[in-house]
């Protein structure tokens, strides 16, 4: 059996063949034969689990502050000419409230790692939410705590929480991180988050400098270990004011094929058509649902703040007022054949 049907039929690859199949996304056309069949594949698991419906979810960025220096990161500690924010509690809710009247029913409150927003100071925010949308779901991405800090905000209400692994090779994870950044600590915070319960998300960047088809073979052969609920992944993409300013950005093409490897060796996932595409390509997220995604993240963020938030330049949607953003994302789910729903979209286990 070669690689592509041994995928097809049983989900399941191991390191070598998940390198045998890189080297087949590397070369193959999407259009090509084998590609197209993967593909295929990847929408037919995509409907056959959550049907036509794509899910929303809407993000607050609601601290660009962060004690890590994250080498590929605009918003890293060293960024001296980046003006930092933190939004009030009021001006979070706000925007869950705004949220909600847009029909959002997953909140995803993330932000860099900043010491201000204490465990105490989170758990109160994800309490009031929690009180205010009984029937919302919210999802936490503010980077790696301890387990008891995790489950302080478990029992506080938060239903999910998103911290990519970045990458699964060590020494490239040291290659993309200060010294003082543990990659066995981000693998356990990851194993922590499942323990404890939460709907978990791990990912990484596609074509991050110093990535090999190794490090995403090891990367494939993680998320088959992990079994997170979601992944999100998206392409690097260079911000100037990073030692990686001149580096190039990764190929919308392979995170597209990624993409629908992803959602044939975990069916079930929910798999979000990120921002990231988007900025490379002003259909990439309509081509990530059609690669098999099917999730969508408009920004909540009071419009002051999103130039603020940049992770890489030439972030797109900056300017537009939620509900601007709402109603175009609504009619990009449309043109690309699926239906934005206003719905909790729980991973279906
Ligand atoms: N601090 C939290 C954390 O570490 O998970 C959440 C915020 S962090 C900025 C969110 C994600 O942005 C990271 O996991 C990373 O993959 C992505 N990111 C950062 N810089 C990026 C870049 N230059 N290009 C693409 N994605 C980037």
């Amino acid at each position: 059996m070669d690689v592509k049907d041994k995928l097809i039929k049983t989900r399941q690859l191991n390191r070598e063949e998940c390198r045998e199949l890189l080297d087949l996304l590397l070369t193959e056309e999407r259009e090509g034969e084998i590609m197209s069949a993967i593909t295929r594949e990847a929408v037919r698991l995509r409907k056959e689990y959550y049907g036509n419906k794509v899910f929303t979810r809407g993000l607050i960025e609601f601290t660009n502050f962060c004690r890590n220096n994250c080498n590929y990161c605009g918003i890293r500690r060293d960024n001296r000419e980046l003006d930092r924010y933190r939004m009030s509690e009021e001006e979070i809710l706000a925007c869950c409230r705004q949220g909600y009247r847009l029909g959002f029913r997953t909140f995803v409150l993330q932000g860099g790692e900043d010491p201000w927003f204490t465990p105490e100071k989170i758990a109160g925010l994800v309490e009031q939410i929690r009180n205010l949308y009984p029937d919302c779901a919210i999802t936490l991405s503010v980077g790696e705590h301890s387990r008891e800090v995790y489950k302080l905000w478990k029992e506080a209400g938060a239903d999910r929480y998103l911290l990519r692994h970045e990458t699964a090779n060590e020494a490239h994870y040291h290659f993309l991180h200060p010294k003082e950044m543990s990659f066995s600590r981000r693998i356990s915070c990851l194993y922590d988050l499942k323990d404890l319960g939460y709907q978990v998300g791990a990912g990484f960047m596609v074509g991050s400098p110093g990535q090999t088809p190794d490090h995403l073979a090891e990367d494939l052969v993680f998320l088959q270990d992990l079994h997170p609920e979601m992944v999100g992944i998206g392409p690097f993409i260079p911000h100037h004011a990073t030692a990686y300013a001149g580096a190039k950005a990764g190929s919308l093409d392979l995170c597209l094929k990624l993409l629908s490897v992803i959602r044939i060796l975990l069916p079930d996932v929910l798999l979000p058509a990120t921002t990231a595409l988007g900025t490379l390509d002003p259909l990439g997220r309509e081509k990530g649902l059609m690669a098999g995604a099917n999730v969508v993240m408009p920004n909540l963020s009071p419009t002051e703040n999103r130039n603020l938030y940049q992770l890489y330049d030439n972030k797109i949607c900056v300017g537009d007022e939620a509900s601007k953003c709402q109603n175009c994302m609504a009619l990009r789910v449309r043109n690309a054949g699926y239906e934005m729903v206003s719905e909790r979209g729980d991973h279906i286990s």
